[in-house]
Formats: structure tokens, sequence, C-alpha cells
């Protein structure tokens, strides 16, 4: 008889993809799903644990993270990913060499994907590169081991003529592509939305937290919100995410103008009444509107106020700061938004979080269970099955025999996490963290890259994934 490495038991296990919404005993060998069973298998396994009254679902994705502020030494966002009960995480603005160098020490056991983000005068020459330049930028990324490419439009913009050649290299080369909307014409807005969806011409692209789009700074909240579901409906090769937290994240950096160089931060600083140069940064930061982001051991915190204005004169600018700047209905809306066929309008609940201290898919999203706006499998399906699937992750997003032995158990009183597997292992074990190191999801060509830096690795072909995957749940 076949010994189990671990058995979880007594959990109700939630699986949509198996239509499974039971307790149930789940058991683990050699990193996979073994056996589901209505019980006795914990009578074969080395070792036990007993999650009665606890939820047990399939591993939480989460489709959009930054692991650490540009410059910044600490990659505290692995920690914070993983005790707030990720598995998995796509990294959206990863310059992948540090992220790689730093994941053996970092990473937390997370299963990570890196994004290596466009950014002119840093790692593009400017707001209007070449199609050879962006071909350059795709396949050294590919070759350096990344999932795809991002651009990062809303912040540091291209022209439009730009992003429409960033998307074509991408897909050319089969880079998995994600754009958090806006270029030079625009901004993160509606109207960078509406730009983006006519640029990417019906084709694939994953377009990041549409919430952010959403946010009543082109027109009323209510018609950008209705303009962006319907955007999403007629272009069904998008997918994307949205997270439920109130705080945002941005770079309080000064250009040499003198003016902040984030447009996203320029926007809203216009919206409440400052100016959007280093006189308006601090006055919005005496005013306890504005916040500078500080670490604190493994822990990033959002500070106001007086310190705030020195740690952002000390570092010369250069810190990242955040505000209250998502209205709650359009992160309600982009949560519970469905198409005509019944299906999800976004795919999935990320957090833009990691190192922004906004790790929410367990306490925000549970908090929508508890309010009967989702159901569990709604959970499961919006934070594993569908971003596995965005991703192109067969293994993973379900607790099927021979899945990836990723799950993550949560206390739905509390709606915290208390444990998460990763390939069949403890990771997050009540409040401590167990693994160390990462596996990196990387494509085809990238997996030479990662195989010479010692690296753990699970292939995938962006290009190939599995769209359409959407199914009405309910
Ligand atoms: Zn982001």
């Amino acid at each position: 008889m076949d010994w189990f490495d671990c058995v979880i038991t007594g959990a109700r296990v939630v699986d949509p993809a198996n239509g499974l919404d039971a307790v149930r005993d789940l058991g683990f060998k050699d990193g996979k799903v073994a056996e589901i069973a209505e019980g006795g298998l914990a009578s074969r396994a080395w070792r036990v644990y007993d999650m009665e009254g606890l939820i047990a679902v399939p591993g939480i994705i989460d489709s959009h993270v930054h692991m650490r502020a540009v410059n910044e030494e600490i990659f505290c966002g692995f920690t914070m990913s993983a005790l707030s009960g990720v598995c998995t995480a796509l990294e959206m603005w990863g310059y992948s060499e540090s992220i790689l160098n730093a994941l053996p020490r970092w990473g937390c056991g997370l299963n990570i994907a890196l994004l290596e983000a466009g950014v002119p005068g840093v790692s593009l020459s400017g707001p209007d590169p070449s199609m050879d330049e962006l071909d350059m930028f795709t396949k050294s990324a590919l070759d350096n081991g990344c999932f795809g490419t991002k651009l990062l439009g809303g912040h540091y913009p291209l022209t439009p003529e730009a992003s429409a050649r960033f998307l074509r290299s991408a897909r050319k080369q089969g880079a998995y592509v994600a754009w958090h909307a806006g270029t030079t014409a625009t901004g993160t807005n509606i109207l960078g939305m509406r730009e983006a969806c006519q640029i990417a011409e019906g084709g694939r692209l994953h377009l990041a937290h549409i919430n952010g789009n959403c946010r009543g700074l082109v027109n009323n909240i209510m018609d950008e919100i209705a303009e962006a579901v319907r955007l999403l409906e007629e272009n069904p090769a998008i997918t994307s995410e949205a997270y439920l937290s109130i705080i945002n994240g941005l770079s309080l950096h000064l250009g040499d103008d003198g003016k902040v160089a984030s447009r996203s931060l320029a926007g809203l600083l216009k919206k409440m009444g400052y100016t959007d140069d280093g006189e308006g940064v601090l006055s919005a930061l005496h005013a306890g509107r504005l916040y500078v982001i500080d670490t604190v051991g493994l822990q990033a915190i959002r500070v106001t106020g007086e310190r705030a204005a020195r740690l952002w004169r000390e570092a010369d600018s250069r810190i990242t700061g955040s505000m209250d700047a998502n209205p709650a209905l359009s992160r309600a809306a982009m949560c519970l938004a469905r198409r005509k066929d019944g299906s999800f309008t976004v795919d999935a609940i990320s957090t833009d979080g990691g190192r922004y201290p906004r790790n929410s898919i367990v306490s925000h999203g549970l908090a929508m269970v508890k309010a009967e706006c989702l159901t569990m499998t709604e959970f499961a399906v919006k934070t594993s099955y569908n971003p596995a699937r965005m991703i192109g992750l067969e293994t993973k997003g379900h607790l099927g025999p021979g899945a990836d032995g990723d799950v993550t158990v949560i206390d739905p009183r509390a709606c915290e996490p208390v444990m998460t597997l990763i390939g069949g292992k403890v990771n997050l074990f009540k409040g401590a963290i167990m693994q160390q190191g990462g596996t990196v999801i990387t494509t085809p060509t990238g997996r030479k890259a990662i195989e010479a830096r010692g690296l753990p690795c699970i292939v995938v072909d962006p290009a190939r994934g599995s769209l359409p995957f959407r199914t009405s749940w309910s």
C-alpha cells in the first residue's frame, strides 16, 4: 500500500474544476496531489495535518505582484506574499536579473513568473523605441528566463505607436504580455483602457488592475465601470485582474523638470487639488492624503505626515508612495461583474501587492464570501483556477490527482490563511514560512537560463495557454 508524504484531513475542500465542495482527505506524494477521499488517508501518511473547520482551496495564484520597489535592496514582497497565503505569483515589474539573483535567498518557497518591464530611459531608449529595439528587448527578456514583458504605460508611457509595436514584438516571439494601460496620449484611466483595447486589435493581452482604470478621473465612476465591463466583453482575448484594496502604489520620484515622474501620481495629485511637483507631494504628505512606503524588517508599511515627508526628502524623492486611491464602487464591481454568458468579466482577484502592503486576496476576498457576494467556489475560481488558466499552468488551479501539491488552507471566520502547501510541502504554517528559494515559471526559451542558475523551473508556453477558459460557475 502506498504511503503519502502528507495528508490534510478534516478540511472542507473547494475545487471548482472537479466540482468539489465537501469535507475530504487530501493525500500528497512526490509533490503532487495523489488521492482525494472521503476519509481514511491519514492512516497511510507520514505527516497528518488536521484542518477541521477550515477550508482548503487550490493554491492561491496572485496574478499581479511586485516583489520589491525598484532600487530597493530588500525583497520583502516574497515574505509578504507568502504570509498572505499565496503559492504562485506573476511579478509585474521585475528587473528580472535582480529578482532572479534574489530568489535563492528571499524567495520564501513561492513559484514565480517574471515579466520584464519596458521603461523608457531605463530598459528602453525612450518613449518611441523602434521595432528592432523592441524585438531585442523581448528576446533578451525571454533568453534571461522571463515569462514575458510588461508595458508600464500608466506610469512611464510609450507612444501609442510604440505601444502597438511592443505588443506585436511580444506576440511574435511567443512572450506573455501585460499592460498597465496608458500611453503618452492617455493615462491610467478609462481612456487608457479604451486605447489599449483598440491597440490590442482583438489579440491576447493581460490588462492589469482594471479597477485602477475606473477611479472617476475622466467620467462619472459608474459610467467608467460600465465602459470597462463593455470593453472586456467586446475583447474576449484580453485577460484581466483587479484588486480589492483601497490603496494604490506608485513612485514619488521627481523628474529633472521638478514635476513628479509618474503620470499616474500627477493625475491623482491634481484630482485632490495639489500641484504635480515637489510642493504638491509635500502638501499631500503633510495633509495625510499621501503616504510613503517604509520597510520595517521584512514588512512594508505606509507612513504619512511629518515622518513621511522626512523619509521622502532623505531619499531625494526616490521612494515609493501610496494613496487611498481606489473607490469602493470600482473595486466591488470589478470583483463581481459578469459577462453575458455568466462568466466573470474580470478573470482574477489579484493584489498588485507583494511589497506593497495590500496582500488582500484572502482577507478581502473572503470578506466578499462572508458578505454573500461570492461563493467559496467563485472565490477559488478567481484566485486560483482562472489565474492558472491565464498563465497556462495546467497542473495548477485545481486539486485533481496529479495536480501540483499547492494548497491554501483558510480560516473562514478570521479571513486569514492558516497553511499553504507548495509542491506538496508545507510553506506557510501558522504565521511562519518553512521553505526557502523558489521555482521559476519560464518559457521553453528561458529554460536554459534558469537551469544554468541552478534554480528549479516549470516550463510553460505562454502562446499556447488555454483560452477560452471562461464558464459560468453559478
Ligand atoms: Zn503593479
